[in-house]
């Protein structure tokens, strides 16, 4: 703590502190999801995200189906924590995917 530059200060979303997208929200995450078919990115609204799952919902490991032109794929969610920094996907098995 204190010992981090802010510039470089990526926060990595993390399955222990960040495992629900209630806590995703409070640490500030930005949410998207990117489909594994087609390749669309998009912009996830958190809110909606809690309304449809709940805070208690868990995004991690987790598929969204992609609606992009009737794509139908499988989207995997990914997290940033700051602005400019890099998204990271929320799985705990990147291997296995
Ligand atoms: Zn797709």
């Amino acid at each position: 703590m204190g010992s981090r530059n802010p510039d470089y200060c990526d926060t990595v979303p993390n399955w222990h502190e960040h495992k629900t997208l209630g806590q995703l929200k409070k640490a500030g995450f930005q949410i998207r999801s990117w489909c594994k078919k087609c390749g669309h990115d998009q912009v996830e609204d958190i809110d909606r995200l809690i309304e449809l799952r709940g805070t208690e919902g868990v995004p991690w490991d987790c598929y969204r189906r992609c609606e992009f032109r009737g794509c139908g794929g499988r989207a995997v969610f990914k997290a940033r924590a700051t602005i400019g920094g890099s998204f990271h996907r929320l799985s705990r098995n990147w291997s296995g995917l």
